[in-house]
């Protein structure tokens, strides 16, 4: 790393540590000519993923628009926004192991779904019934009997 005092491109780490809950490692260094000491961040560069919609179409793997999404499904539920946060980190951390490019829009749905599943079954069913557009009302019927017979 070059010294932003004397532009010499040698240095020595004198420390290393996780930041921001180990997502960045954050670096001391010291310039081995001036001596000047400087702080470098390294992170993991993610990977951009585009989602291949149902007719075909791509477009961005957009965060912001999963949250808003689930929050939806979860309005007046008692579900806190660090766990819809949670949730969506969680989702997006397999996908980009799961997936090199381009993820069809229906592993995003079924991810979500398995999540809000074990969290609350309303957002649950509010969810299912937009992104899984059940194929007919049997097969709807029977998520919502599978959920009764749970409790
Ligand atoms: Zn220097």
């Amino acid at each position: 790393m070059r010294c932003p005092k004397c532009t010499y491109t040698e240095d020595k780490v004198i420390d290393s540590r996780a930041a921001r809950n180990g997502s960045v490692i954050r670096r001391r260094r010291t310039c081995l000519r001036c001596g000047h000491r400087f702080t470098t961040y390294e992170e993991i560069v993610k990977t951009k993923l585009q989602v291949v919609k149902r007719d075909g179409r791509h477009e961005d793997l957009d965060r912001t628009k999963l949250v808003s999404g689930i929050a939806r499904a979860c309005e007046k539920r008692p579900i806190s926004v660090e766990q819809i946060e949670g949730l969506v980190d969680s989702i997006l951390d397999e996908l980009e192991s799961e997936f090199e490019r381009e993820v069809p829009s229906q592993a995003i749905g079924r991810k979500v779904m398995e999540r809000l599943e074990k969290v609350d079954d309303v957002a649950f069913v509010r969810f299912a019934s937009v992104y899984r557009r059940f194929k007919d009302v049997n097969q709807f019927l029977s998520a919502i009997k599978g959920m009764i017979g749970k409790e």
